[in-house]
């Protein structure tokens, strides 16, 4: 396989736009993928192809990097979990103490999926925006369960993947400033127009850090994350 080709997971939010300018800024060739599981809010998806647009428009050299994209269709996965992401019920914390925003087992299977396109597509590096240091506390976002379905991939399918997470060590504010150093202010205006990271999927409340509704768990991360940013860069 060769050295230098990468296959980003791009759901249209803000960590996984980050990722995919990683990547660009990192490897010779990068393709995105996307995962259809009948989200509550479509607008996650119509983001996707907006930002990639952007970028391409923004950045040349990072447009002649980048290939193809695919949205892989896992209604499935609508049908197997009762959460907040996929019915209309309101976002609460469960007996578990994990949010009722968890989908078991989702990146697991987001990431087995990417690695059998990237099987097929000749792309030896995954890399996936998730995060271990301010997450939602999703168990499947942490770095062992990332490094042991590295293992059994690469077991399963007798390949070398290399399963890339930019920003699992670091916080929101360093997202920001990570965005930020590689495609400076016009790659954080991008992130801030472009992506949605909201679980309510709003699209009309513009707000300093991007658009969402400012209320729920993701805006306030996202909020929170570009209110450190910003005071750090005014020091
Ligand atoms: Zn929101």
């Amino acid at each position: 396989m060769p050295d230098n080709r990468a296959l980003v997971l791009f759901s249209g939010g803000q960590d996984s736009a980050t990722c995919l300018a990683w990547a660009l800024d990192r490897f010779d060739y990068v393709e995105t993928i996307g995962f259809d599981y009948r989200q509550r809010h479509r607008a996650e998806l119509d983001a996707r192809h907006d930002f990639r647009q952007g970028l391409e428009a923004a950045f040349p050299a990072w447009a002649a990097k980048l290939g193809s994209d695919r949205v892989l269709d896992l209604s499935v996965l609508g049908e197997i979990s009762e959460t907040a992401l996929t019915r209309d019920v309101e976002i609460v914390a469960e007996a578990s103490g994990l949010p009722n925003t968890f989908v078991p087992g989702r990146n697991i299977m987001f990431l087995t999926l990417a690695a059998a396109v990237a099987y097929r597509r000749g792309l030896k590096y995954v890399v996936t925006g998730v995060c271990e240091t301010d997450y939602s506390g999703y168990p499947d976002c942490r770095d062992d369960t990332v490094k042991a379905v590295q293992v059994a991939l690469n077991l399963g399918m007798e390949s070398r993947f290399v399963l890339e997470t930019p920003l699992m060590w670091i916080d929101k504010a360093q997202t920001w400033s990570l965005a930020e150093r590689l495609g400076g202010q016009t790659l954080t205006d991008l992130i801030r127009d472009r992506t949605l990271t909201c679980y309510q999927g709003d699209t009309s409340t513009k707000n300093e850090w991007g658009r969402g509704c400012g209320t729920c768990p993701a805006c306030q991360l996202r909020e929170n994350g570009h209110t450190k940013f910003k005071a750090e860069r005014a020091r």
